[in-house]
């Protein structure tokens, strides 16, 4: 039977469920409070998590044709030991991460969602969610009413107003560090197929992902305290440049401090991302920091999931279903991106000596590399459990 499906946001969750519910033949409405398709964000890196998806999609090679393929990670520290030096390829032949950004992903999620036949409203930011006998109802700040609908998504990320009405308990804590980005023309410094990070203490970790299109990009990213005013220009492209000597060439197209964006990042924990005939997707039900990379692909599962789970189940069993299938890779994610963070982001700079010691020695454990190189690629489902390459072409 067809539902009624309101979809609330329209960053990567939301469209990407879209496509799966309209093309299943589901009437879907996406409501997006921006006014227009204008994805701000930096450069993300899609692990083959998220591939998978955009592939049963029938998106992989639009999505290939406007990202760089990112085939490993490096990691140095000032010290000049290398902590992290891992390759996609290490773990299964063919696997490779890809860089880009979050407008390129959007307009061809947009563009599929379109054709699908989905309604999109831009400029509906929902404020309100009710119960009613013939479904649940949406309205809008400018006081207009939605609904009956049988499904509403919640897609509409960490800071979600609507999560709160599901009923379902939620903690939200920002994180006390967040980055400062810039996207500019990649230089030859920074190679075009890894995504390169140097790191200080605690306090200084500098990240370049090669985000592709014709013009070649490169995104950085510099770790910064969310309590303090930021510094000058000059003083902090001095910072950058105690850390990452190289850059000089490309802190050459930042002139002005005000080209600089600032993100901040929050951790979401609930009991389970489902009630009654509602279904949280993406940063609004599990927001992670960025440290592993994953919050999009995560996004972009839970939409497949979901989709799988809604064309097996009756909706009650299949809202479900959604939550179990979904524990495992995302809890592992919580649980291990909450642990890396303050290693590399904090102002416990004592485990930046720690981390400085034991991860060159962790690179040298065969066991361990392969694990490391499975959780980059957002495969873990455990400490001791994987999806494999078969798992993902479902
Ligand atoms: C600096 C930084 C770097 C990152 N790097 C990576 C990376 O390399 N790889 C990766 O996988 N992830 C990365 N992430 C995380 C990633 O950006 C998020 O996990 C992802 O965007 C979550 O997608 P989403 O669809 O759940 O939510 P969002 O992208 O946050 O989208 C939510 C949408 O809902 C809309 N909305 C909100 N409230 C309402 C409302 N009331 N009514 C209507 N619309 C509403 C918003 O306008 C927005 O469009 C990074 C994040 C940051 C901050």
């Amino acid at each position: 039977m067809p539902y009624r499906v309101a979809i609330v946001g329209s960053g990567t969750a939301g469209p990407a469920a879209g496509i799966f519910l309209a093309r299943a033949g589901h009437e879907v409405t996406l409501f997006e409070r921006a006014e227009e398709e204008l994805a701000v964000g930096a450069g993300f890196l899609l692990q083959p998590t998220g591939l998978a998806v955009l592939r049963e999609l029938g998106l992989e090679e639009e999505v290939l044709a406007v990202t760089q393929r990112i085939d490993g990670l490096y990691c140095e520290a000032g010290s000049g030991k290398v902590l992290l030096d891992l390759n996609y390829g290490e773990l299964e032949e063919g696997l490779f991460g890809l860089g880009t950004h979050r407008l390129s992903l959007l307009g061809i999620l947009l563009k599929a969602l379109r054709s699908a036949g989905a309604g999109i409203r831009w400029g509906a930011e929902m404020v309100e969610m009710s119960e009613e006998k013939e479904g649940r109802f949406l309205s809008s700040a400018e006081g207009e009413r939605e609904g009956p609908f049988d499904l509403v998504l919640l897609c509409d990320g960490a800071r979600s107003r609507l999560r709160d009405q599901t009923g379902i308990a939620a903690r939200v804590d920002q994180y006390p560090w967040g980055a400062l980005w810039f996207m500019g023309k990649r230089t030859p410094e920074f190679v075009p197929n890894c995504l390169w990070q140097a790191v200080g203490t605690t306090r200084e970790l500098c990240g370049f992902l090669p985000t592709g299109t014709d013009d070649d990009l490169l995104s950085l990213f510099w770790s910064v305290p969310l309590d303090k005013p930021l510094p000058s220009l000059a003083e902090w492209k001095a910072e950058v440049l105690r850390v990452v000597p190289r850059a000089e060439g490309f802190l050459k197209q930042v002139t002005s401090i005000n080209q600089l964006q600032r993100a901040s990042y929050h951790d979401v924990r609930m009991t389970q991302w489902h009630g009654d005939g509602v279904a949280i997707l993406g940063d609004a039900a599990h927001a992670l920091s960025p440290q592993l990379g994953q919050g999009i692909n995560l996004a972009l599962v839970d939409a497949a999931t979901l989709a799988e789970c809604l064309a097996e189940l009756p909706l009650a069993g299949a809202l479900m279903s959604y939550t179990r299938r979904r524990k495992k890779h995302v809890g592992f994610y919580q649980f291990a991106t909450r642990w890396t963070t303050p290693f590399f982001q904090s102002d416990h700079v004592w485990l930046g000596t720690l981390r400085d010691l034991a991860f060159p020695v962790g690179m040298k454990i065969p066991y361990v590399r392969k694990e490391m190189v499975a959780t980059m690629a957002g495969l873990k489902t455990g400490p001791f459990s994987r999806l494999t390459a078969g798992d993902l072409a479902r």
